[in-house]
């Protein structure tokens, strides 16, 4: 398959969605999964290849308990050929709650006046730092709500004291940052305080479905979301992080969305992402997300082990809330 290799910056010709829901769909419904070919394809992925859409989805659409064993158990001879037992944990640290959009399943929506506002002092920041080096903890992820307060000049700020807070022989050794997307210039900013992986993640891949959830502020321009991390290379910040949230639409769907992202961001800038992150809502009081696509735990295991699979040199992260 040919990609689009389009870049952002391209002088006076707007960057093409590289997200097309039809072609996303027509690939999930053209793959029958058969043991011969799961076996071909767990074997090009144990040779360190990562797969295609294609082949991801006939891993996806496997039903056969015995198929996705097969799957399984690839997934867990990759991670321990590729990482070993190596896995790496880092605490997230929440600056700030302020947010002027309006996610449906967010407790932080603009909407709801109920929610205590909070951001950290830099002192508070200090003391949260202290407490978790005492804690042994060395690689941070801070998270911001996507408010005007939180603009690059700050996210700056908050990773540079980040790094200076030192007690006793603790430092944070890495800051990664969970922000809103920035211009090309916001990106040069955080990058030159010295960030590790910048997150933004797409929640849906699918352009309908994401309206749906994203009703008003910046976040409910499904382009801008999803070009955000071609900014960042263009602003020279190759370390990024990408991610949906499942339960928001077919998980497949968004899996092959994943995929279609890393090619995109391989195709255009020779790099893929660093990390995909697979957080995973469920239904609660006052949310009433439905069922439909409410992904249970034994999908979640076979979409963890597909992904695996799909992509084998890019950090996977297991987020918990
Ligand atoms: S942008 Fe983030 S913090 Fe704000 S409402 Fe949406 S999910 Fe919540």
């Amino acid at each position: 398959m040919k990609f689009n290799t389009q870049k952002y910056s391209i002088p006076d010709e707007p960057m093409k969605p590289f997200i097309d829901p039809a072609e996303i769909i027509g690939i999930l419904k053209n793959a029958r999964p058969d043991k011969s070919q799961i076996k071909d394809i767990i074997d090009k992925s144990l040779a360190k290849n990562r797969l295609s859409m294609q082949e991801t989805a006939i891993l996806a659409n496997a039903t056969d308990p015995d198929h996705i064993q097969m799957i399984k158990d690839g997934a867990r001879t990759l991670k321990e050929t590729v990482y070993g037992n190596r896995i790496v944990l880092f605490a997230p640290l929440y600056i700030g709650n302020k947010c002027q959009n309006n996610c449906t399943y967010c407790g932080f929506k603009a909407s709801n006046k109920s929610a205590v506002r909070k951001t950290l002092s830099d002192a508070e920041i200090t003391h949260e730092i202290e407490a978790l080096e005492d804690n042994g903890q060395k690689r941070l992820i801070l998270v911001f709500g996507e408010h005007d307060q939180y603009d690059p000049e700050y996210i700056a700020h908050c990773a540079k004291l980040s790094y200076s807070v030192k007690k006793g022989n603790g430092e944070i050794r890495r800051v990664n940052i969970n922000a809103a997307p920035l211009d090309i210039e916001g990106f040069r900013t955080v990058k030159e305080a010295g960030i590790g992986t910048y997150q933004v993640f797409q929640e849906t891949y699918h352009p309908e479905a994401y309206k749906t959830y994203h009703i008003r502020g910046k976040k409910a321009d499904f382009n801008y979301r999803l070009t955000s991390l071609d900014r960042a290379q263009e602003a020279g910040l190759d370390d990024v992080g990408i991610g949906a949230l499942f339960g928001l639409y077919d998980w497949k769907y968004e899996v092959l969305g994943l995929i279609r992202h890393t090619n995109h961001l391989e195709a255009c800038y020779n790099i893929g992402p660093h990390t995909i992150s697979f957080p995973r809502i469920k239904d609660a009081s006052m949310l009433q997300m439905g069922s439909k696509y409410i992904v249970s735990d034994n999908d979640f295991a076979k979409m963890i082990a597909v992904l695996r699979l799909a992509v084998p040199y890019t950090g996977m992260i297991l987020t918990a809330r």
